[in-house]
């Protein structure tokens, strides 16, 4: 039987999966030969195939009619619709009234080719993605910091090699399990894990410590920790002195953040500090990785960077079996952020203000210096914004679910209604969608050939495994007749995926992110190529920053600013934190795992998880259906009563649309670098609850 190897469409752990068997019947298993899963995969990663022959799988372009309905038409009708429309607005409102919004789940050529198409065929400033929404302020602290952002500079196998790791805010045992096994070879070694989290994760069960912050408080808590390291005499200071710039501005901010403050603020006990810091500072090879948790905040770049000068006090990054970095959310996470899908960047993280790197991307665009837009507005501020005077009146949306996955998605509900054209490619008939005038039915995972990068910045193939349905196109097919039809077919003629990775690497090439080196061939002998690999005889970067960080002057930068509440703080009329996050069975919107049915039955509806005490206070029983209000809206859960949370603390997963959104809860206020929302704290309050369905 025809085997393929290739990889999981879900998160940035890219598992290696083989499939055997038809379209129809396909059969997955885990790749034993690929060096990152070693053959493991979860729930997710098994099912995946469920959703190439789904009942609800997209397979003709749907268009509004004149009663507002969404009804099958052909290509040719759709694309005249597209077209026209973009025409239209761009006429009346200019270039930049046409916005693009993609996605970290899109393959590297796809992300390219999106930012291509902006910037050549609609010239517009307007394209921002999802993953703003993901890995933007560790990115940024990243980039600050270490001159570079590469979410691990390190082989996800060192995690097992490491005396402790610290895990801030992520919880891998239910959002990329596979990891697990790296915490399970380090634990038996005798290794520790310290997991800071609000809720008592899976992962933080695994945990020797467990530090269960106040939200909003993660920056206190790694400045603490550096505080007493400092006290203790257990900072490396040989290595602060060879190898960083700006630790006495760290010393003099730390020194406001003694023990007795950071337990009054974070809710940890001095001896624990003392405790955890003195294991941080005695272990002879520390990681420090961050998650979502202090980085989806308004202030995630500072929070992200109190965790990278904690990294850097203890001389971790670029040593063997240590370091800094941030555990990438979605499939493509890193190769989405690299190839000028940002508002502000072209391909290989340049940045699209740069007049060398606007000469150079002119160049390999064939187009003119000028004709390049400058930077748009960040995917919030873009979609806050929809339908107004200065705002886009045209969206296209690959690979994304806005509706569901933006902040304060209520206000983004009413934008993307009051649109001139919202066009949205996808393979299911996703939220967003279902407010679109045009839908445009694409290709799967497994239906396509391209490149992932996964969250190690390990380039890898994935293979196509059989053909799309008939009446479905790829994003690339879908990218390029847009194209055409507005004028600009030579720029946009390709004969396969590999050829738009041949212009990416060429748009690539002398740039941070450096994929010239790297071709599909390679990436099949050698199971994936680290980047940057600026050449075919370059080995690829699995560990970086050995010998210098990628600063001017080769110093990592100590960077932070004093820690400042959340945007919103619990108060008399909403008592509660409210945090977000992902469940096992689930993948970001929903839009795939809910349509699969094993993992539908793990998790058929979301739940709002409370402590018993917490219930008490608010006369909740374990079971009932409940209502949380925030000052943006209110959303329909199931109550789960646990001792796993703070008794302050509301966890709402986020993987639900509609009634059921935890994003109609979540405050917009963004990160002034990264311009994060604050999907992990807000105020909320329990509005009514009923023990047998129904509201009271
Ligand atoms: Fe692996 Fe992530 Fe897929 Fe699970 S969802 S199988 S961890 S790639």
């Amino acid at each position: 039987m025809l085997e393929t190897r290739t990889h999981c469409p879900y998160c940035a752990f890219q598992c290696g999966i083989r499939i055997t068997g038809s379209a129809k019947a396909p059969v997955v298993s885990g790749d034993p030969d690929f060096p990152v899963n070693r053959g493991r995969l979860c729930a997710k990663g098994f099912t995946a195939a469920a959703t190439l022959s789904h009942p609800e799988r997209l397979t003709t372009p749907l268009a509004r009619d004149v009663s507002g309905n969404l009804v099958p038409v052909s290509w040719n009708a759709a694309l005249d619709r597209v077209e026209a429309g973009i025409r239209a607005v761009q006429e009346a409102y200019g270039a930049d009234a046409v916005g693009v919004f993609g996605s970290g789940a899109l393959t590297n050529e796809k992300t390219y080719l999106l930012g291509k198409f902006a910037r050549v065929a609609l010239r517009t400033a307007s394209i921002d993605y999802n993953g703003r929404f993901c890995m933007s302020s560790a990115a940024a602290a990243s980039n600050r910091a270490f001159g570079i952002d590469r979410g691990l500079p390190f082989p996800i196998a060192d995690l097992a090699r490491a005396d402790v790791v610290l895990i801030a805010g992520g919880n891998p045992a239910e959002t990329m399990p596979p990891l697990m096994q790296y915490i399970d070879e380090l634990r038996a070694r005798g290794g520790k894990l310290i997991v800071v989290d609000p809720r008592r994760t899976a992962t933080a069960e695994s945990a020797s410590h467990h530090l269960a912050v106040t939200p909003g408080t993660d920056a206190v808590l790694a400045l603490g920790l550096i505080h007493l390291l400092i006290r203790e005499r257990l900072a490396d200071a040989d290595y602060i002195a060879r190898r960083t710039e700006g630790f006495d501005r760290i010393r003099t901010l730390v020194a406001a953040y003694w023990p007795g403050r950071v337990e009054r603020i974070t809710g940890i006990p001095e001896a624990t500090l003392l405790e955890v810091a003195t294991i941080l500072g005695r272990a002879g090879s520390v990681t420090v990785l961050t998650g979502r948790g202090p980085e989806q905040q308004a202030q995630g770049v500072n929070n992200a960077s109190a965790y990278l000068n904690l990294a850097l006090v203890l001389g971790a990054p670029g040593k063997p079996s240590s370091g800094y970095g941030c555990l990438t959310g979605q499939g493509n996470g890193q190769g989405g952020r690299e190839h000028g899908q940002k508002a502000d960047q072209l391909p290989g993280y340049r940045d699209i203000r740069d007049p060398a790197a606007r000469r150079h991307m002119a160049e390999v665009w064939n187009v003119t210096e000028e004709s390049i837009p400058t930077a748009g507005l960040s995917a919030q501020e873009m979609l806050e914004k929809l339908g107004q005077d200065d705002g886009v009146r045209a969206l296209l949306v690959f690979g994304s679910n806005p509706v569901v996955s933006a902040a304060d998605a209520l206000t983004i509900d009413r934008g993307l209604r009051s649109l001139h054209l919202l066009v949205v490619s996808d393979f299911f008939l996703s939220e967003t969608a279902r407010l679109a005038d045009v839908v445009l039915p694409s290709a799967q995972w497994a239906e396509e050939e391209g490149t992932m990068t996964n969250l190690e910045g390990r380039v890898i193939h994935r293979r196509q495994a059989f053909t799309p349905p008939d009446g479905v196109k790829t994003d690339l097919e879908i990218l390029s007749l847009i194209a055409e039809r507005l004028g600009h077919k030579e720029r946009f003629t390709y004969g396969s995926p590999a050829e738009v990775f041949d212009e990416l690497r060429r748009a690539t090439a002398g740039s941070r992110a450096d994929y010239s080196g790297i071709t599909y061939d390679r990436l099949d002998r050698e199971n994936g190529v680290h980047w940057p690999c600026p050449s075919q005889i370059h080995p690829g970067t699995p560990v970086m920053f050995a010998e210098r960080f990628n600063t001017p002057d080769g110093r990592a930068r100590f960077l932070g600013d004093p820690h400042l509440p959340a945007a919103e703080e619990p108060d008399e009329d909403f008592p509660l934190y409210l945090t977000t996050g992902r469940l096992l069975a689930h993948y970001q919107t929903g839009t795939q795992t809910r349509r699969v049915p094993q993992l539908d039955r793990m998790a058929p509806r979301p739940t709002a998880q409370m402590h018993p005490l917490t219930a008490r206070r608010f006369g909740v029983a374990d079971g009932a259906d409940l209502v949380l209000t925030t000052r943006r809206g209110s959303a329909h859960f199931r109550a789960e009563v646990t001792p796993r949370l703070r008794q302050d603390t509301v966890f709402v997963p986020f993987h639900w649309g509609g009634a059921e959104s935890a994003n109609r809860l979540t405050n917009a206020a963004l990160d002034p670098i990264s311009r994060m929302p604050e999907f992990k704290v807000c105020a909320v309050r329990i509005e009514s609850t009923t023990e047998s369905g129904g509201l009271t």
